[in-house]
């Protein structure tokens, strides 16, 4: 079968600086792959490079067969992209709700603009989104009433109601205080059970352990080792990933 999300050759700079340096992978469709690395190694960089909120400047990205960005070798505008965009659901660091809107109309919003659906039915979908991340108690609440982790759930409903074929997850738990980071990483285990494509980049190492199929370690803007996830994490090969993993137990 081929796989759902297809990456080649990924390469970005900046000027004259490097900062993914050949990047391949693939995503089968239900896969769950954590990618880990230092601060700086260029995680984050690698999650935007693949719906083009950074452009790449090298390689190709086919999600689910379709190349990502380009077509008849030109770069799409963002009119061109969204398509494509709303097939990855994006969940940041900072959860960037709307706070004059309630939680319901944040998620709604999304199922709206993106998937075009009627404000009916944008709302059913926004209730049963919000219930998967156990939110439904604070559906008419404003996103400013919310502590760190309910917001960071809303967020995850909110991407949840693009429908995306793959959710994407920039170090979702990094901003929130200590005692809020298991909520989240409650729903996003929840999310995974459900046999959701999911690429996320964490720190919560005992989390890809348990969680990813897959992990990829990203260092100096290549993949230094990938391997299942518990053999990667318990008995890495390459010396980078074991001073690495040392530093975070
Ligand atoms: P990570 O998410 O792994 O911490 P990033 O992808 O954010 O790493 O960054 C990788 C490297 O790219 C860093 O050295 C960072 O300074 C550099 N970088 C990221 N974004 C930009 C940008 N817009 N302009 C210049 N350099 C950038
Ligand atoms: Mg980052």
């Amino acid at each position: 079968m081929n796989p759902l999300l297809n990456v080649t050759g990924l390469n970005k700079s900046y000027g004259t600086v490097e900062v993914l340096k050949g990047i391949d992978f693939e995503v089968a469709a239900g896969e769950k792959i954590a990618l880990i690395g230092p601060s700086g190694s260029g995680k984050s960089t690698c999650l935007r490079c693949l719906n083009f909120l950074e452009k790449p400047s090298g390689g190709e990205i086919h999600l689910d067969g379709e190349r990502i960005g380009v077509r008849l070798g030109r770069t799409m505008s963002d009119r061109q992209l969204a398509p494509q965009r709303s097939e990855m659901g994006l969940v940041f660091q900072l959860f960037n709700l709307w706070p004059h809107l309630s939680v319901t109309e944040n998620v709604a919003i999304a199922a709206r603009k993106v998937r075009g659906l009627p404000a009916k039915e944008a709302r059913e979908l926004a209730l049963e989104m919000l219930a998967k991340v156990r939110m439904t108690h604070r559906a008419d609440a404003s996103p400013l009433e919310l502590s760190g982790g309910q917001q960071q759930r809303v967020a995850i409903a909110r991407a949840l109601a693009q429908k995306p074929k793959l959710m994407l997850f920039d170090e979702p738990t990094s901003a929130l205080d200590p005692e809020l980071v298991h909520e989240v990483l409650k729903v996003m285990e929840e999310l995974a059970a459900e046999g959701r494509t999911m690429l996320i980049v964490t720190h919560e190492i005992a989390f890809a352990r348990d969680v990813a199929d897959r992990v990829m370690f990203l260092d100096g803007g290549r993949i230094v080792e990938q391997g299942p996830a518990r053999q990667l994490i318990l008995s890495p090969r390459e010396a980078r990933t074991q001073a690495f993993l040392r530093q975070t137990r």
